[in-house]
């Protein structure tokens, strides 16, 4: 397929705008990028895509998310509100993930994938638990994201919260489940090992976790000094920091994602960075759960990896970018903190670094000949200037989510004039609204 008239941005390590652009797409792959003019003079049999001068991008990815929170959103939690994150936690998430049946974990996942259509986004990185119906969740949660076309990559979170035979059951799904997947970089589909966080994991889990992950080749998906409360519980239970118990449990490395790192200190930073470790980044969460604000600067000047997540909020990652880019100003009384080209990096970058760990090869994040055909079309025609060196404040300033009218992942395209193609939105919006009331009645009654 030859998309012809757009405003191309490529990204990458040189970033072009190629006005009145052309690319190809064959299978899942770029296979060429040039003028309209010349694309159009190469390949004159190739089925065109008149873009009619919208903007192109390379698809947005999401390093750290949660599927099974959607049916939070607009929820009412009885008592009084949470006034700290373990509050949070027992009120709101532990209510809602013991209340999951597995048909909600596929509606769910349904309703986040529709989402990430909507909204550009093609490759997710997904962290899951329902402990009432652990067997088969992160099946029911694949078999969603290969209806939508998209990527994701899935893990069980393992958790002593709710007893030890619930541990082994969470044990042992991801390695059930990834045992039933290839690494490859066309499968829609990647594993690897969930715990929940240092917080509710003994020594003797980990250790579980560690010998069980070794043997199947995994890395980890943990949520790591999120809140002060992992810190101290961490000192309480072992006399060390989170990520010293986590290094010394052997869960750090370059396949393993900790989750936040908002309350890591210059040692922790360090550990992180000797090992490989990424970090992800959820400006959003942090800010909502009033957490605190990711040392994320400090990170990267130590030569930390970090990606930029959503920890369940919108698959705008727009959104997220536009977080990123104001917090670390406020917090730091610094309107010279998170430029607006470091919040793309993230975005861009170094998410399309992290998910070549689960898809060894795949390129994301960028277009270029060779890359993956994973795109978005955005209708914005901007009243300035528009280069690829100002990109990234067109994003952050003018751009919307509703701007996005077209989809591609992997070749594929997932939606077209704001119309997705793979999924019935309709009729998931009306049996999710079902499953939610539904799940709603249950964590009153709990
Ligand atoms: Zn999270």
């Amino acid at each position: 397929m030859l998309i012809t008239h757009t405003r191309l941005a490529t990204l990458g390590d040189e970033p072009r705008l190629i006005e009145d652009g052309a690319l190809l797409i064959k299978g899942d792959c770029i296979t060429a990028l040039g003028t309209t003019a010349e694309l159009t003079a190469s390949y004159p049999a190739a089925e065109r895509w008149d873009a009619a001068g919208q903007l192109v991008l390379p698809a947005s990815s999401c390093a750290h998310t949660h599927f099974y929170g959607a049916f939070a959103r607009g929820m009412a939690i009885p008592g009084e509100p949470a006034a700290n994150f373990p509050q949070i936690l027992e009120r709101l998430w532990w209510r809602l993930d013991k209340a999951l049946t597995l048909e909600d974990v596929r509606y769910s996942a349904l309703v986040c994938l529709v989402d990430a259509i909507r909204h550009g986004t093609t490759t997710l990185i997904d962290h899951h638990a329902s402990p009432n119906s652990i067997g088969g969740s992160l099946d029911a949660i694949a078999e969603a994201v290969q209806e939508a076309g998209l990527r994701a990559c899935l893990c069980y979170e393992v958790t002593d919260r709710d007893g030890p035979e619930r541990a082994q059951d969470g044990i042992a799904e991801n390695i059930r489940f990834a045992k039933s997947q290839i690494p490859n970089p066309k499968s829609q589909i990647a594993a690897t090992f969930g715990l929940h966080a240092s917080l509710t994991l003994s020594d003797e889990t980990l250790a579980d976790c560690v010998s069980a992950a070794e043997a199947c080749g995994l890395g980890f998906h943990i949520h790591a000094a999120e809140d002060v409360a992992d810190q101290e519980d961490s000192l309480r239970k072992a006399g060390k920091r989170v990520i010293q118990r986590l290094h010394d449990a052997g869960i750090l490395g370059p396949r393993t994602i900790a989750a936040h790192c908002v309350h890591v200190d210059e040692s922790e930073i360090e550990l992180l960075a000797e090992t490989g470790t990424w970090v992800t980044h959820q400006p959003r969460s942090n800010m909502n759960n009033g957490v605190g604000v990711a040392p994320v600067e400090a990170m990267l000047r130590a030569s930390v990896n970090v990606g930029l997540g959503n920890d369940g909020f919108s698959n705008q990652m727009f959104a997220e970018m536009k977080a990123a880019y104001l917090v670390h100003k406020l917090a730091q009384r610094d309107p010279r903190a998170m430029p607006g080209d470091l919040v793309m990096r993230l975005a861009y970058a170094e998410n399309g670094r992290l998910v070549r760990v689960f898809w060894p090869g795949l390129r994301l994040g960028e277009l270029c000949e060779g890359a993956a055909a994973d795109l978005a079309f955005l209708d914005y025609h901007p009243t300035t200037p528009l280069t690829a060196g100002n990109l990234p404040w067109h994003l952050l300033f003018g751009v919307e989510a509703s701007a996005i009218t077209a989809t591609i992942c992997a070749g594929r395209v997932l939606m077209r004039d704001r119309r997705l193609l793979t999924l019935d939105e309709e009729a998931i919006t009306a049996r999710s609204r079902e499953l939610a009331a539904q799940m709603w009645e249950r964590i009153n009654e709990q």
